[in-house]
């Protein structure tokens, strides 16, 4: 069975670098549409071009500009033995978008990883991101240091400032957090704590993985 997987929970609770993780174990591909959005902006394509100012304000890309990008990279062959989706979808009609998409697939394995507000707020605050690559610095690294993988300087994200920290986290309240009911009723969803040290929450998240997969595929067969 394929792993199809996707990574929900608010900004700063850790989706990125537990997914860049699990999809580096598993040797299946880590899909993050705010990488995807970065590197367009930096490549200063025409999505770039209008997303950058949604980006910097913390809104949310329109719905079909992001369906388009997911569609198309799930499309290529990479993806065809598992993925792991990292900031999509975001919206109840990116969710309903990925069904379809998602239609005569194995099911998607839906992780939703929970922190609480004021641990993202003070995580969000101080993470720091590799300016060459794109690569997120661990956990107490500071702006100025160099990336562990290739050596560029980290610098703060323009969407990691407190005032668009706040916009972020509203928006996740009001526009992404209904698809923790959306997916919940699903046998293939499951929480993980992600407020524990990250070996910590690697852990629950492959059992939790491992586990929604059986359910999964017993699903199939049954
Ligand atoms: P992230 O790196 O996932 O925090 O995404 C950074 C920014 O990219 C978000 O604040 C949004 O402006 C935009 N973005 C990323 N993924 C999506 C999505 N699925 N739908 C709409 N906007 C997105």
């Amino acid at each position: 069975m394929a792993l199809n997987l996707l990574m929900l929970g608010p900004p700063g609770a850790g989706k990125g670098t537990q997914a860049e993780r699990f999809a580096k174990a598993k040797g299946i591909p880590k899909i993050s549409t705010g990488d995807i959005l970065r590197e367009a902006v930096a490549n200063k394509t025409e999505i770039g071009l209008r997303a950058k100012a949604i980006m910097d304000r913390g809104e949310l890309v329109n719905d079909e500009v992001m369906i388009g990008i997911v569609q198309e990279r799930l499309g290529r062959p990479d993806a065809a033995g598992g993925f792991i989706l990292d900031g999509f979808p975001r919206t109840v009609a990116q969710a309903a978008a990925l069904d379809g998409i998602m239609t005569g697939h194995d099911p998607l394995i839906v992780i939703d990883i929970v922190v609480p507000e004021d641990e993202l707020v003070r995580r969000l605050g101080t993470r720091t991101i590799c300016r060459l690559c794109g690569e997120t610095g661990p956990v107490g690294c500071e702006v100025g240091g160099a990336c562990a993988k290739c050596g560029g300087r980290l610098v703060q994200r323009t969407d990691d400032n407190k005032a668009v920290v706040l916009e972020r986290l509203k928006v996740y309240h009001r526009q992404t957090e209904p698809l923790v009911e959306f997916y919940r009723i699903r046998p293939t969803f499951r929480s993980v704590d992600g407020a524990q040290p990250p070996d910590r929450v690697a852990a629950d998240l492959a059992a939790a993985i491992a586990a929604a997969a059986a359910t999964g595929a017993a699903g199939v067969q049954g």
